[in-house]
């Protein structure tokens, strides 16, 4: 440890240029991240979440000390820190936050249940002003309980102003989850058996990739890209491969990955091992949302008893933490953040079967994927085709909000109709009559109560609709919503979460919602703005983003510009453009 920084280049020493490092700064980092050491640059974000974490905030002092021990440009360092809405960046002369931050999703699902009027309300409370902020947060993955809320990142019961109150008077809990089944439980119930037949008898690897090939089984992260197939191409490429697991779960609307985490976490680690054995794979990174921390620590917990039993020997499994951007779902953007950049979508091809991280071939596959690969090959492909249709064969999890009278999880055939998934939510809410609904998530589009029968599936009658099913995330909509103000909610996302790389999709959006805020909007020129960016944006964001502003004008034209619609508070506080 130098003495006094910084170290000069005349003795051969490195020294970030730009801002003086302090040897204070430097003892506190160096103590901080003594475990770490040697620092890798892939892990820069794991680095910046540790500082956070401890100071609540990242200072301009802590960040050159951080570029020091890393060896990086500290423009560098600004550049990742800067790109993600949890890390909270102070810099000289700035106030840093308090200490406690309690967040108020403002998505779609949450915005119906009076989300950013309780935002409003707490923002004015002036008894919490140097304790506890109150700021709009994206989709947190619990839809299903609006208005989530959420206290640092740890979900609450709280639903109303006196609900947060009580909470910010208390306190913040150790985050914990309960009624997980663990490695013991897991395994006693025959869970790993499968994962044991690959070790012990790895001929068997191409039956089961047969087996994999023949069930119906599609990526569950929105792709939909036949499981099997993706198998096959990353195994014939040439060693070493990699995996990255996406539970990055960030879709508004989307909390299947939440659910299935947090019962049973071991049918997708058992998903992961059993394709490192059939498709070879030296090391897997799991990519988790930093909003589920109870999540986190668990698989820590878990994947170290997976490790200890020897299960794990054929390969090494990382966690890693995402940190506030929904584009990092985004499979080309994810690797990047792995990488330990900002989480910039790739120009394709090259694909990431091929091309992925740190160069090499990659599989890449869903949380939810991986979940079933246990089931399809205990039970059999034909197991699995058998629980949907002919025309949509195997079955699906659909995460249900909205106006319905329980909004949850729904496991059902593909293919199931919006009129099928509204009945097994016991219905619509009181007082609610079905209007219209989301049929995939914010980019999915927007259909009228009168399409509720179309099969919602990956392709077919929904794509002639111009809409898709994605996630599986269906959001049902009733009188009391309008449809103008839905639509400006989810470009208002898009605008926020847009990466900024390419101008279609960073100048569109926002565009389209200053254009949207117009008491007489300009359709045409709504239509064209579409069209560029559907046309010329990199990725899926940008070309689908306006997807359910054209569903607005196309079916519900006279809503277009009817309420009056305000701006509202961009979630998060850091503008990615
Ligand atoms: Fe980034 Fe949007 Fe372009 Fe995708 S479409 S690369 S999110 S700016």
């Amino acid at each position: 440890m130098p003495d006094s920084a910084p170290a000069t280049d005349r003795k051969g020493k490195f020294q970030p240029k730009g801002r003086m490092t302090s040897p204070q700064a430097l003892n506190r980092l160096s103590a901080l991240l003594a475990d770490e050491m040697p620092l890798q640059h892939d892990r820069l974000i794991e680095y910046l979440h540790l500082v956070q974490d401890k100071y609540r905030h990242l200072s301009a002092e802590n960040l050159s000390a951080l570029a020091y021990l890393m060896k990086l440009p500290q423009a560098e360092i600004w550049e990742v820190a800067s790109f993600y809405d949890h890390f909270d960046l102070v810099k000289e002369g700035e106030t840093p936050p308090p200490a406690r931050t309690i967040r108020i999703c403002t998505s779609l699902s949450c915005m119906m249940a009076g989300a950013q009027t309780l935002l409003s309300e707490m923002q004015d409370k002036t008894e919490f002003s140097d304790e506890v902020r109150f700021v709009p947060a994206p989709c947190l993955g619990a839809c299903d309980n609006a208005p989530a809320i959420a206290d640092g990142h740890q979900m609450t019961d709280a639903s109303t102003a006196e609900d947060i109150i009580a909470i910010a008077n208390t306190p913040a809990p150790e985050s914990r989850l309960a009624g997980v089944i663990t490695f013991k439980a897991y395994r006693a119930n025959g869970g790993y058996q499968l994962a044991n037949t690959l070790r012990e008898a790895p001929e068997r690897k191409s039956e089961m990739l047969d087996m994999l090939d023949k069930a119906a089984l599609r990526g569950l992260g929105g792709a939909g890209f036949p499981t099997g197939r993706k198998w096959r191409i990353v195994a014939s490429q040439p060693e070493p491969r990699l995996m990255a697991v996406n539970g990055d779960e960030g879709e508004p609307g989307t909390f299947k990955d939440r659910h299935y985490l947090s019962t049973d976490p071991h049918r997708m680690i058992e998903g992961i091992l059993v394709a490192g054995h059939i498709v070879g794979i030296e090391k897997c990174y799991i990519y988790m949302r930093d909003e589920y921390p109870e999540i986190i620590a668990m698989l820590h917990e878990e994947l170290a008893a997976v490790r200890a039993s020897g299960l794990a020997d054929h390969m090494e499994i990382e966690l890693r933490r995402g940190a506030g951007a929904y584009i990092c779902g985004e499979e080309s953007a994810m690797i990047e953040s792995i990488e330990g950049k900002r989480g910039l979508p790739r120009h394709r091809p090259p694909y990431v079967a091929e091309n992925g991280l740190f160069g090499r071939p990659t599989l890449v596959n869903n949380v939810e994927t991986l979940f079933w690969i246990r089931d399809i090959l205990e039970l059999g492909a034909d197991w699995f085709n058998a629980q949907g249709s002919e025309a949509h064969p195997g079955f699906r999890t659909y995460s249900v909000s909205g106006r319905v009278a329980r909004p949850g999880i729904v496991k059902a055939p593909a293919g199931s109709t919006a009129e099928q998934l509204i009945k097994a939510c016991g219905g619509m809410a009181e007082g609610h009559h079905f209007k219209a609904y989301l049929p995939g998530g914010a980019s999915g589009g927007i259909l009228p109560a009168s399409k509720a029968d179309i099969p919602l599936d990956f392709g077919g009658k929904l794509a002639e609709e111009g809409c898709f099913v994605g996630s599986h995330a269906i959001v049902i909509l009733s009188q009391q919503d309008n449809m103008w103000q839905v639509a400006h909610n989810l470009l208002s996302f898009f605008r926020h979460e847009s990466c900024g790389q390419c101008t279609p999709c960073r100048t569109g959006t926002d565009k389209a919602v200053q254009e949207m805020s117009k008491s007489q909007p300009d359709t045409d020129r709504l239509m064209l703005l579409s069209q560029i960016m559907a046309d010329a944006s990199i990725c899926g964001l940008g070309q689908a983003a306006s997807n359910p502003l054209i569903s607005v004008m196309k079916h519900f034209p006279e809503e277009v510009g009817t309420e009056a619609v305000t701006e509202q508070q961009n979630v998060g506080k850091h503008d990615k453009r």
